[in-house]
């Protein structure tokens, strides 16, 4: 059996999901500390009262993003499911949901959030091939349109997972309102599809964002960063969505991009994943997903 990369993170997603179920009971309620942004910028205009903006009972927070005609909807799971962030982009007559969970029950329950806006499922957008964004597709989405670039979705193939269409770089109209599509390589992932609505001042990064958690790091660190001032340069960016941790505004990109600059000269100083995840742990104790640092390692070292 051919062992790709993303069947080997489908492992350890998996093996720290388990490990954090049995660690602590308590761990969906603990670790929703990092939600500040997201609280500053929500506004209380939910689609249910089920889904008021805060922290739901599974420990997964929500968050709306008012933004006049186009609003966006967030669904940031705890700490134990990897804190990734999904996204419903709601037009007049739609949602467009952006990514998915490893696990089958967060998914469900974004599905959930998703239809209590009570508009038609247009499509289901994948980031990237990573198994804790593509999880339920099939599962929990398979009545849905799904799409992603051509690497992402042959990289889902391989892992088992179908996304039944591609979809390239420029601009598409979805119910009156335009979505633009880059498409990035080597950076977090080997493919990166990043979404941005500039009605909404959206723009959705994936993994090229990690706000207030730690990164699976590649050491690619140059090129990631310049991908990231790219983005940043963009006019009237409001709403920044990372794949993992809270959404919040433009200073999030200034958060991930100071913290993989500390992260490209640690390396530079380092000779084992050991010490290297060790100080970055250091320069950052407040970061949530320490254990992330560890699904990169075997990119990291030894160095090439
Ligand atoms: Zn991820």
């Amino acid at each position: 059996m051919k062992l790709t990369r993303t069947s080997v993170f489908q492992s350890l997603f998996a093996m720290a999901l388990i490990v954090s179920a049995c660690s602590s009971d308590d761990a969906a309620t603990d670790s929703t500390a990092d939600t500040t942004a997201a609280e500053a910028e929500t506004s209380a205009e939910p689609g249910d009262d089920a889904f008021t903006p805060g922290v739901l009972d599974s420990g997964a927070t929500v968050a709306t993003f008012d933004e006049g005609e186009v609003k966006v909807h967030t669904y940031t799971n705890p700490e134990a499911g990897f804190g990734n962030s999904t996204i419903v982009v709601e037009t007049e007559n739609a949602v467009v949901l952006i990514d998915s969970h490893f696990a089958e029950s967060s998914a469900s329950e974004f599905r959930a959030f998703a239809e209590s806006f009570g508009k038609p499922i247009e499509r289901l957008i994948l980031t990237h091939d990573h198994p804790d964004h593509i999880g339920g597709v099939e599962p929990v989405f398979g009545d849905v349109e799904t799409y992603s670039s051509a690497g992402v979705v042959s990289g889902a193939a391989g892992a088992g997972t179908t996304i039944k269409n591609t979809l390239d770089a420029g601009t598409v109209e979805i119910d009156g309102v335009e979505f633009v599509f880059d498409v990035f390589v080597d950076a977090e992932a080997e493919e990166q599809v990043v979404i941005s609505v500039p009605e909404a001042g959206l723009v959705a990064a994936g993994d090229l964002i990690y706000h207030q958690y730690h990164a699976v790091m590649t050491p690619t660190f140059d090129n990631w960063i310049s991908i990231l001032e790219q983005l940043a340069a963009a006019d009237d960016v409001r709403v920044v969505v990372p794949g993992h941790g809270a959404p919040g505004g433009p200073e999030v990109f200034d958060d991930i991009i100071g913290y993989l600059e500390t992260a490209r000269s640690t390396y530079a100083e380092s000779d084992d994943a050991e010490s290297f995840n060790a100080a970055m742990v250091d320069t950052y104790p407040d970061r949530a997903g320490a254990n992330l640092l560890e699904f990169g390692s075997d990119r990291l070292f030894p160095k090439s």
